[in-house]
């Protein structure tokens, strides 16, 4: 048995019974069928069921995103926000995907040698739940659309999401067994890895996650793609714009109440404008407004489970323990933790060393640009990273430098359907989204014809 629990009142939700063996066998057979059937289609038929996707989703924002904000606490204007975002990369997929999946002609010696793209067969997809909608479909949109077809097992505390997205798929005619949602925890999920029929793997989650299914896909000979933690710098250079850099600053560490792999988990800042921007910074914390997430006044909601509120306080409390200084925030009620800000970070504190996914800010003064870049290279993770400086010139090479898997400059961190995303060290490997992700389920077959 699961149960979904509103992190904000505390008031249980639903309860689900798993999926038993018998169940999961099921669906297996379903999703291993739909394959044959799904991957026949032509491109234009499999675009338009996500056409019409996009557009059901579009048309039931309100519904979905109360939805996600009772499972998960996110305020409802951003859970709407990221249905819209859900329906938008429907829209870019299918119009995109037949110049993306095109066969390819290559120039050699052949009568005619080229390059075609062909789904793998199920793909089992396993989600976590601080982006209950946008990681799932950031996977099965242009998975699906390659003819592929999705397994999903999301987070229990997300499930009414998990099946309402199934529900999604199937309002607009997509066949039985294109998209399933799984009502499983952890332990199934080796035996499904195993299975002959599930082809490949995705998983958003930690790295500890990403580490055992990994090793269980790559005992099968299985592809895997691995989206996990980041504890990405944003680092501010003496000439950037404060004001700017402070306001989107707060916004990417405390969206989603700090609860996103890409926040800036870490403000990197020259020493000679340390003291402005924390200043700026403290400014923009004292205005987020903490409070129901129904509400549209509010602007934090709580965080997701008790459990995530007891280790951002623990972070907070063992990096003050080291000699950081707490400036603001911290005081508790439940999932609701007041957004923090620490000074004086350092290497060695769990704030910088550890991935932190809350509302904790943290300043870590830098001596100059080279210095800044070393300290936001000074991380297992590297997934996305920001950097702010009005010197064009001196942004492309420092980009260069930084280890991550993308770099914003001025602006805010975020994915984008029309750029590849994930990360490289411990931040995981692959990518999902624009081109580069559509290809990551498919045989890249050569064809060569003499
Ligand atoms: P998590 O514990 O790894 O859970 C994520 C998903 O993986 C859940 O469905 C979970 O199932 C499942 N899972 C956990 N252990 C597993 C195992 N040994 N084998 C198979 N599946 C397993 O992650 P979380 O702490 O809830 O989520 C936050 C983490 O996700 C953070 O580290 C965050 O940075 C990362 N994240 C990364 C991205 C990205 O795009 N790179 C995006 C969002 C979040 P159960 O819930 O049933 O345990």
């Amino acid at each position: 048995m699961f149960s979904s629990v509103n992190p904000y009142t505390q008031k249980k939700i639903k309860t689900y019974r798993a999926d038993s063996q018998t169940v999961i066998e099921r669906k297996l057979k379903q999703a291993d069928r739909a394959f044959a059937d799904w991957s026949a289609l032509s491109l234009a038929e499999r675009t338009g069921y996500l056409r019409k996707v996009g557009e059901y989703l579009t048309a039931n924002k309100q519904r979905y995103g109360e939805l996600m904000t009772a499972e998960m606490g996110k305020t409802l204007k951003e859970a709407i926000a990221e249905v819209e975002k859900c329906a938008a990369t429907c829209t870019f997929y299918a119009d995109h995907a037949e110049v993306f999946l095109a066969d390819q002609i290559i120039e050699t010696e052949a009568a005619k040698s080229f390059i075609t793209y062909q789904p793998l067969g199920p793909v089992l997809a396993i989600m976590p739940w601080n982006f209950p909608f946008w990681q799932v479909m950031r996977f099965a949109i242009p998975g699906l659309i390659a003819g592929n077809v999705g397994l999903l097992k999301h987070a229990p505390n997300v499930f009414g999401c998990a099946l309402a997205i199934e529900e999604a798929f199937q309002s607009c005619g997509v066949p039985t067994g294109v998209f399933q949602s799984l009502l499983i925890g952890v332990p199934p999920v080796e035996g499904l890895l195993n299975d002959k029929r599930v082809k490949a793997v995705t998983l958003t989650g930690s790295g500890r996650a990403g580490a055992s299914v990994a090793s269980i896909a790559g005992s099968q000979i299985k592809k895997s793609v691995l989206e996990l933690g980041g504890s990405d710098a944003l680092i501010v250079l003496a000439d950037a714009d404060l004001e700017k850099a402070a306001e989107v600053a707060v916004k990417s560490r405390m969206q989603n109440a700090g609860q996103s792999c890409i926040a800036a988990k870490r403000f990197i800042v020259e020493k000679s404008v340390k003291k402005q921007f924390t200043e700026r910074v403290l400014d923009q914390i004292n205005q987020i407004k903490q409070g129901d997430p129904m509400n549209d006044a509010t602007t934090m909601g709580p965080m997701a489970r008790l459990d995530l509120a007891d280790a951002i306080e623990r972070q907070c409390r063992e990096s003050v323990a080291k000699g950081a200084k707490l400036l603001t925030g911290g005081q508790r009620d439940g999932c609701n933790v007041a957004p923090m800000l620490l000074d004086k970070v350092k290497p060695g504190m769990a704030a910088f060393d550890e991935e932190t996914f809350g509302p904790l800010a943290v300043i870590i003064e830098a001596k100059d640009e080279t210095d800044a870049t070393r300290l936001a290279n000074q991380s297992d993770f590297g997934l996305g990273s920001a950097l702010w400086t009005q010197d064009v010139a001196k942004a492309d090479r420092l980009a260069r430098q930084i280890q991550a898997g993308s770099v914003f400059i001025n602006g805010l961190m975020r994915s984008d359907a029309r750029v590849p995303f994930g990360g490289i060290k411990t931040s995981g490997f692959g990518r999902e989204l624009s081109e580069v992700g559509i290809k990551e389920f498919v045989n890249v077959k050569t064809v060569w014809v003499e």
